[in-house]
């Protein structure tokens, strides 16, 4: 766990300019910002972050690690803090898959098809259906986790099997940069994607959700107006890592 504290008066100073930010890019693109939202990332910080946030009405909390994710629960079980919608969004282990499926709104980050595979296996398990977003890597950057676009429609007839995951859309990382307008063509490729394997999927008589989950603290406003639904912002709120 980080020891950089950060003041709960802080948490809410940032969290209002966040949604400033967010209003502006969504205006630019002749959005609603009411389509767009904020994932607030807690990783690495304590649990009197989130206590924090929450007072100020932010309820998606996001996290990348198991064991982290799940104390948070557990102490948001604790504390009876039921309104907390929790998303795992760092990479998962395929033999972690298990640990994956439980109270959680939303998880971002299933990379490939066999951790979609498991990820339905272990749901069908514990008779639930995880809600998920398949992460794509556009950008073709080594270093980062995700399907190709052409390995993801050519996963279309598996995917369309699994019954204990709903698809609610797609997830990506772009590539760091100093200029985020260089993020641009990442992001708009991720919308063209999107709309590409809606049809495919339709074709297979199958229906893959809207959602994309795209945007982080130095480059979400472009995210923004490329069509991001789902923004994952952490440093701009709690503060560095
Ligand atoms: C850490 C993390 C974020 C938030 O990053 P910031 O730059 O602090 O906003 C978003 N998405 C994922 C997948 C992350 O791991």
């Amino acid at each position: 766990m980080s020891t950089l504290e950060i003041a709960a008066t802080d948490i809410a100073t940032n969290l209002a300019s966040v949604h400033q930010r967010i209003e502006a890019a969504a205006r630019r693109a002749n959005r609603e910002p009411s389509e767009v939202t904020l994932v607030a990332v807690s990783k690495t910080k304590p649990f009197a972050v989130i206590e924090a946030a929450l007072t100020t009405g932010q309820v998606d909390f996001g996290e990348n690690r198991l064991e982290e994710l799940w104390q948070k629960v557990e102490t948001a079980q604790e504390k009876g803090l039921d309104a907390i919608r929790w998303h795992m969004i760092g990479s998962i282990q395929s033999r972690k898959t298990a640990q994956v499926v439980g109270p959680f709104a939303l998880v971002h980050s299933v990379d490939r098809l066999k951790i979609a595979e498991r990820l339905d296996r272990d749901s069908a398990a514990a008779n639930c259906v995880m809600s998920i977003l398949l992460q794509v890597n556009v950008s073709g950057e080594e270093s980062k986790h995700g399907f190709s676009a052409a390995e993801l429609k050519a996963a279309l007839p598996a995917l369309k099997q699994l019954t204990n995951v709903r698809i609610e859309g797609l997830m990506t990382m772009a590539p760091f940069v100093d200029n985020p307008e260089e993020t641009r063509p990442v992001f708009r490729a991720m919308h063209q994607l999107r709309a590409e394997l809606q049809e495919l999927a339709a074709q297979h008589d199958f229906a893959i959700g809207s959602h994309l989950s795209m945007g982080m603290t130095n480059d979400f406003e472009v995210a923004i107006e490329e069509g991001a639904t789902i923004v994952r912002i952490g440093s701009a709120i709690f503060g560095e890592r």
